[in-house]
């Protein structure tokens, strides 16, 4: 396991994304601010797969990415803000000296692996999601042009 991968497993994204921001939680997904500043958007967690999407601005990605995005830093960066944040026991300067930089996580990992039943399920719970915020009025063109291409991308993965 390298640097990231032992972050991850010890820290949960819903841990990560609840410690200080208001969250809402509705099955196994957590609503909550994008971690994109200048971004309005709505993130959403799903807690089993510890990955986040934003409908406003189309980023998504694991715990790493999420705190890169929220402090506006690298992902090494992110690790070792994690690292202190969560009292974890890893010793940064060793684990980033074997860390295969061409290898970090992607900034922009805009979505995630996911197989052909998981993709169903996302595409159930993108429906409910729309016809939600529809409802409330809280969505607007560019959020839904975005959850319609994410749905798109499930279709030809
Ligand atoms: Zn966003």
């Amino acid at each position: 396991m390298n640097l990231f991968e032992k972050i991850k497993e010890l820290v949960p994204l819903f841990n990560e994304v609840s410690a200080d921001s208001v969250v809402f939680q509705s099955g196994s997904y957590l609503h909550t601010k994008c971690p994109v500043e200048d971004c309005n958007g709505k993130t959403t967690v799903s807690i089993p797969k510890n990955v986040f999407y934003c409908f406003d601005c189309g980023r998504g990605g694991d715990l790493i990415t999420f705190k890169a995005l929220k402090q506006n830093v690298s992902p090494l960066e992110a690790a070792r803000l994690l690292i202190n944040e969560w009292s974890l026991d890893i010793d940064f300067e060793e684990e980033a000296k074997q860390l295969n930089l061409n290898k970090t996580p992607e900034i922009e990992q805009k979505v995630p692996k996911i197989d052909a039943v998981e993709r169903e399920k996302y595409k159930e719970w993108f429906r409910g999601i729309v016809k939600k915020f529809e409802k409330q009025g809280c969505i607007d063109d560019r959020q839904l042009d975005n959850i319609v291409q994410f749905t798109k991308h499930l279709d030809e993965a």
